[in-house]
């Protein structure tokens, strides 16, 4: 089976709330998010030779994440303080309120998922399979979300 990875990489900014570590100061990180996709179905490549054009997901996929998320501080809706201080100053993108605030946290675990919705519905229209999604934090640490549907 084919699998193509595409890489991008975005910079950040966020903490934690009810979190005792360092991430619960507001720092930022250089994430690297890499994009795995595979044909529908098993079987020989695909006739124009793709499996999805790495300029295709540059382009839909990294443009987005891109406009949405480098250099932006990625905000727990609880945190009222931080909401009220920063949006209107600087970039910021607000996590999806999802019912309590360690599931509403930017932890990588929780980001991921945001990634993830959006390259499910680009391989939709691609006709194409999400195999996952890789989140690095830093070169040593990393969360995947693995696509378990086939
Ligand atoms: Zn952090």
């Amino acid at each position: 089976m084919l699998i193509v990875t595409k890489q991008i990489s975005l910079s950040i900014g966020h903490r934690l709330l009810n979190y005792e570590g360092p991430c619960k100061n507001i720092h930022g990180h250089n994430i690297k998010l890499e994009f795995v996709f595979s044909p529908k179905l098993y079987g020989p490549n695909p006739k124009d030779g793709f499996v999805v054009d790495f300029g295709k997901i540059k382009k839909e996929l990294g443009e987005w994440a891109d406009e949405t998320f480098d250099h932006a501080m990625i905000i727990n809706p609880y945190d009222k303080d931080l909401i009220d201080f920063l949006t209107d100053k600087s970039k910021c993108f607000i996590m999806p309120d999802e019912g309590s605030i360690g599931l509403s946290n930017p932890t990588m675990e929780n980001m991921v998922v945001l990634f993830y919705k959006k390259a499910l519905k680009f391989a939709e229209r691609n006709h194409i399979k999400l195999h996952s999604i890789r989140l690095y934090e830093s070169d040593t640490a990393w969360v995947d979300k693995i696509n378990e549907i086939d």
